[in-house]
């Protein structure tokens, strides 16, 4: 068996899954054709092995393997994502309804008893679904929302579960009215950057600000950057929206009034991170609005370092153009560790769901604990964001963070404000 694939079942392997799902997602969203992903899990496996031995364990997964491989249609993909997990693609679908049938068939399937050499028992499996568009319309998302659902199922004591839709109400044809409005956005004057302070963690001295972008559309009002920036990937319009905001970031830092040289973030999508053009995109900005008071940091997700190669030759062409390169989302991604000191970075931002869960989690201290350690051994910064209290604060301060952001000292805020802000939170700290 290659690299490519799991040894005992056949199937792929997790990660050629993750290149797989990657291009299925893109195909859907190209060809606006929904489809889903499927996460399949044997509830109580380590039971099942300890109570029957490894052979028979072994025995599951390869007949669970096939089911799957009954259920899928001939454009449809099946994988072996985990020990006693598994994923299935499905592409083309038409509905929900659509993906209930495979979600049934399986069921069926399952119904039959497995006949071991000893014993007959039926397997027990749990299923997450979630689709695209509906539910993510990024590979990483839809991932974490198809395990979501299955982790829902699983508290709810039911089969299988669907992500909670993601684009809230909005039908198929209010997505594509959304897609049309946002076309003429900038030329409407509708987009807006607001921008959150980010500080020292020790010193609370303010270090710089991350562009967020907003929305403020005419006809349907505020729509939130968790909807609009998915559609704006999938439909291309995110390279002149980011384009815009490069370009906006730079030209309003300049007028912040600060006597410290301040930093300002803009957050790069991941389809724009590989594509060659990007730099000549940032050189170009920065001629027109550079400053020597002003320092570019590009934030990129550590999803979007999945294409290792392509993404890190450009964030080094951005690197030599003087930006300085932040990886946002920290700990949620795929990153392999092997090439973790090569990634082209000078900061790592931690995921906000870390940062939310520091004081109740310990698993969640840990991490952050891991990656603050990890990340200086390599000589990246540490940046923690969505810090909401006090004890947060001094948390990351002992685990070694280097910047903070958060509504603690500011939600994101429109350029005069943050200037006014500035000024104000010169000298005062929020200890
Ligand atoms: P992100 O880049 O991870 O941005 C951080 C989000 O966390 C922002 O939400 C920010 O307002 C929110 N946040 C900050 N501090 C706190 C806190 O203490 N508590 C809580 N609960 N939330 C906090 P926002 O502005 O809604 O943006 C959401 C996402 O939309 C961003 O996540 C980013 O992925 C995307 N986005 C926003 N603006 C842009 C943009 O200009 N370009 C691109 N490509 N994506 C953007
Ligand atoms: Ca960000
Ligand atoms: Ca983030």
């Amino acid at each position: 068996m290659d690299a490519m694939h799991d040894e005992l079942t056949g199937l792929r392997n997790r990660r050629n899954f993750v290149g797989l799902l990657r291009r299925c997602v893109s195909a859907s969203n190209e060809h606006r054709a929904t489809m889903a992903l499927l996460v399949v899990d044997i509830d109580g496996f380590a039971r099942l092995n300890n109570a029957y031995g490894y052979d028979v364990g072994d025995q599951l997964l390869a007949h669970l393997a096939a089911l799957l491989g009954e259920v899928a249609r001939s454009h449809d993909y099946t994988a072996r994502i985990g020990d006693n997990r598994f994923a299935l693609i499905l592409n083309r679908v038409l509905n929900q309804g659509h993906v209930e049938l495979a979600i049934q068939k399986l069921f069926r399937l399952l119904d039959t008893p497995f006949q071991g050499e000893r014993m007959r028992f039926r397997i027990p499996v749990t299923v997450g679904a979630a689709l695209c568009p509906l539910h993510a319309s990024q590979p990483d998302a839809l991932m974490r929302r198809a395990e979501a659902a299955l982790v829902c199922a699983r508290a709810e004591g039911v089969r299988r579960a669907y992500a909670p839709d993601a684009s809230r109400d909005l039908e198929l044809s209010d997505l594509w009215d959304l897609e049309m409005q946002l076309a003429g956005a900038i030329e409407r004057g509708e987009m807006v950057l607001h921008y959150q302070p980010q500080l020292c963690a020790n010193s609370l001295r303010v270090v710089g600000a991350e562009a967020l972008m907003r929305w403020n559309s005419r006809s349907r009002g505020a729509v939130a950057p968790d909807i609009f920036i998915p559609i704006a990937e999938r439909t291309g319009q995110i390279g002149k929206l980011t384009t815009w905001a490069l370009n906006t970031a730079l030209r309003q830092a300049a007028e912040w009034g600060v006597d410290e040289r301040v930093s300002v973030s803009v957050n790069l999508p991941g389809t724009l991170a590989v594509q060659p053009h990007l730099p000549e995109l940032v050189e170009a900005a920065l001629k027109l609005w550079g400053s020597d008071r002003v320092q570019l940091v590009i934030e990129v997700t550590e999803s979007s370092l999945m294409d290792a190669g392509r993404a890190f030759a450009s964030l080094e062409a951005l690197r030599r153009l003087g930006a300085r390169i932040s990886i946002d989302d920290f700990g949620t991604g795929y990153s392999c560790l092997a090439y973790f000191r090569n990634i082209p970075a000078d900061e790592i931002k931690i995921d906000q769901t870390f940062v939310r869960d520091l004081l109740g989690d310990s698993a969640s201290a840990d991490i952050v604990r891991v990656i603050v350690e990890l990340s200086h051994r390599c000589g990246f910064r540490v940046a923690a964001e969505g810090v909401e209290n006090q004890e947060t604060l001094a948390a990351l301060r002992r685990l070694g963070c280097d910047s903070v952001q958060g509504y603690l000292f500011g939600k994101a805020m429109a350029s005069a404000e943050l200037r006014e802000w500035l000024a104000e939170h010169r000298a005062e700290h929020f200890a």
